[in-house]
């Protein structure tokens, strides 16, 4: 490693908590200096970031290769979201504003919720009606988020959104919002810290597209600074219901059981599939059967519970030839509680037994 890689990792730039020995504080204290940011913005976090990258044993041992998991479950409020959220939201309290909105599937609402929250914002949602998780809706009415459900799907509730600041003083922290691209762009950053350098193959679901972009200008980003010597092929996974990328053309009525990829006419349409072939890999489309197979390995073998849009990356990496040996990196992008009705329907109800000793030693046949 050279000095000036160093020099960055001890602190100089981005404050590892390794070295300066100084608790995890979030991805825009962590990475400034990359980052449009300067002294004076206020800094709305919750110390997202920072999630463990683990490495996947069975996995690897399938694919014949060596892989790993990005868990952004861990992020504070359950997903990716996070990562953006927080510059989203620091940006807008810089700027004076006193209300975000956003569309949502599901997570962008609790992020944007959860971190409004925190900056004394009014959070205005609008949700496709039926469709979304549980865990999620939970936590953006628990925060306070003013939501409503909109008789139509996602991209019908964004298209309204993105008119709102004609009409309102309010900024939109969807992923058009180009602050939530740069915030997120953090997970490639910490993914070449934990490794030392880029991986040779990143899988990524792909709904909106924002996070594919975001990654791909970080693995960018991060070369061009020196930081790393390469970056990976770019493979994206649409759910085959619900792949206008892959398809050419946009899904009026896209279907999937991972709702968080439910969308047919992605914000980020362009530079996603613009980070496929700038990087040399693609964009692809898998199942909702290898989706739910995908996430139940993840359950069983991996121990990771994550949601099903983000098994999409698993999914796709099962089904794509990779050289031996390669270093793979699945990005899992939510936590499998925050659609907690999936989950359940996946396994069996759990028998009941009488409250006796013999009944409970019969019915575990240990
Ligand atoms: C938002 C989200 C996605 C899709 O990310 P895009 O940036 O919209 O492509 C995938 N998985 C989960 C869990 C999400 O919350």
């Amino acid at each position: 490693m050279d000095e000036e890689r160093q020099a960055f990792r001890g602190g100089r730039v981005g404050d590892p908590s390794p070295t300066s020995g100084r608790a995890w504080e979030g991805v825009i204290r962590r990475y400034r200096d990359l980052l449009p940011v300067n002294d004076t913005t206020p800094v709305v976090t919750l110390n997202e970031g920072g999630t463990p990258l683990l490495h996947a044993a069975r996995l690897s041992e399938r694919v014949g290769a060596d892989v790993f998991l990005k868990i952004e479950g861990a992020n504070p409020t359950g997903s990716f979201k996070d990562r953006g959220m927080t510059l989203a939201i620091s940006k807008a309290l810089e700027e004076g504003a006193r209300a975000v909105v956003c569309a949502s599937t599901g997570n962008t609402s609790a992020s944007a919720a959860a971190y409004a929250a925190r900056a004394g914002m009014t959070c205005a949602v609008l949700i496709p009606e039926g469709h979304i998780a549980l865990g999620k809706l939970a936590q953006a009415l628990v925060h306070g988020a003013r939501v409503l459900q909109v008789r139509g799907n996602f991209d019908a509730a964004l298209e309204i959104v993105r008119r709102l600041p004609d009409h309102a003083p309010v900024v939109v922290v969807n992923s058009v919002n180009p602050y939530r691209i740069d915030g997120q762009k953090s997970g490639a950053f910490e993914i070449v810290d934990a490794l030392g350098d880029a991986p040779d193959l990143h899988c990524i679901p792909v709904g909106n597209a924002g996070n594919i972009t975001a990654y791909w200008k970080g693995y960018c980003e991060y070369r061009a600074a020196g930081l790393a010597t390469r970056v990976p092929r770019m493979l994206g996974f649409q759910a085959a219901g619900a792949a206008p990328i892959v398809d050419g053309h946009v899904v009026e009525n896209p279907e999937t059981i991972a709702t968080a990829i439910r969308i047919g006419n992605p914000a980020s349409w362009y530079p996603a599939t613009a980070a496929a072939s700038e990087s040399g890999g693609a964009i692809a489309k898998v199942t909702d059967e290898e989706i739910l197979a995908a996430y139940r390995l993840l359950a069983v073998e991996e121990s990771v519970f994550s949601e099903a849009a983000s098994a999409a990356s698993v999914a796709g990496l099962l089904r794509t030839p990779v050289p031996a040996g390669a270093r793979v990196v699945c990005v899992l992008t939510g936590h499998g509680l925050n659609d907690p009705d999936l989950a359940i329907s996946q396994v069996s109800v759990p028998a009941a037994v009488d409250a006796t000793f013999d009944a409970v030693l019969d019915a575990l046949a240990l």
